[in-house]
């Protein structure tokens, strides 16, 4: 059956505002609504732009917003929409570069804000940095993370904040805190004890909502506040934190 695709597009170049266009479309069974816009722009419009790449929720490039809700168009199935119209519009919170493709610039520098990457303490040990499977526990959760934007678009307070850091890298910064191997000084946490880093949440927790891979990027917001109150505490009693 055919359906109606209602697909924001905008070129800066060109377009004084962003603005609706509508295409008529007949998916096929079990399609899902990165096929169907693989389709339109393959049979009807070549400029329609949009991301994709792995198409099994692995790559995070494929975020956008379909019939209201934030989702990854490569998992989202034409037939579960249940609706003749489909209304697709890009992430928000992320200036439009094309049509459906954002400028992720805001997301990825407050991911690099965060050094989103282990730092143990002395060299590497010939073994490399071992760690027991039982010490992972906590941190498996984050590791799903695809680094799709989701929750940054979900989330209110960068909606009304572009300072603020985010879920997706608080929590990101969280699995590293959770990690034993990692050594990083209470120092370097300062850069997010702040109003635009980890106090900045409203923990209306939308990003556990949104989450396609289940990260609940709230836990590790709220997880990094403790650690921060853990430090203060630690250093008004004159021990190291
Ligand atoms: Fe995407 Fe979830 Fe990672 Fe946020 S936490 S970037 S929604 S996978």
């Amino acid at each position: 059956m055919s359906k109606t695709f209602k697909i924001l597009r905008f070129d800066p170049a060109t377009d004084p505002e962003p603005h609706f266009e509508v295409f008529f479309h007949e998916p096929k069974p079990n399609d899902s609504l990165m096929e169907s816009l693989k389709d339109i722009r393959d049979q009807q419009d070549p400029s329609l732009a949009f991301r994709y790449s792995c198409r099994e929720a692995v790559c995070g490039s494929c975020g956008l917003v379909v019939n209201g809700d934030i989702a990854l168009s490569c998992r989202t199935l034409i037939a579960d929409l249940d609706s003749d119209l489909i209304v697709v519009e890009p992430l928000p919170n992320l200036e439009i570069q094309k049509d459906l493709v954002v400028d992720m610039a805001p997301f990825w520098e407050a991911y690099r804000l965060v050094e989103p990457y282990l730092q143990p303490e002395g060299d590497v040990p010939p073994k490399g940095h071992l760690v027991e499977e039982k010490d992972m526990e906590t941190v498996f959760q984050y590791i799903t993370c695809i680094l799709c934007a989701c929750c940054y678009s979900a989330c209110p307070v960068a909606t009304r904040d572009g300072r603020y850091v985010g879920p997706a890298a608080l929590a990101k910064l969280y699995r590293f805190v959770k990690d034993p191997r990692d050594k990083r000084p209470f120092a370097s946490l300062a850069k997010v004890d702040t109003p635009t880093g980890a106090w900045g949440c409203d923990t209306v927790f939308r990003c556990n909502d949104v989450c396609p891979k289940e990260v609940r990027p709230a836990d590790g917001i709220e997880g990094v506040r403790r650690k921060l109150v853990a430090g203060r505490v630690m250093r008004l009693l004159g021990r190291k934190s």
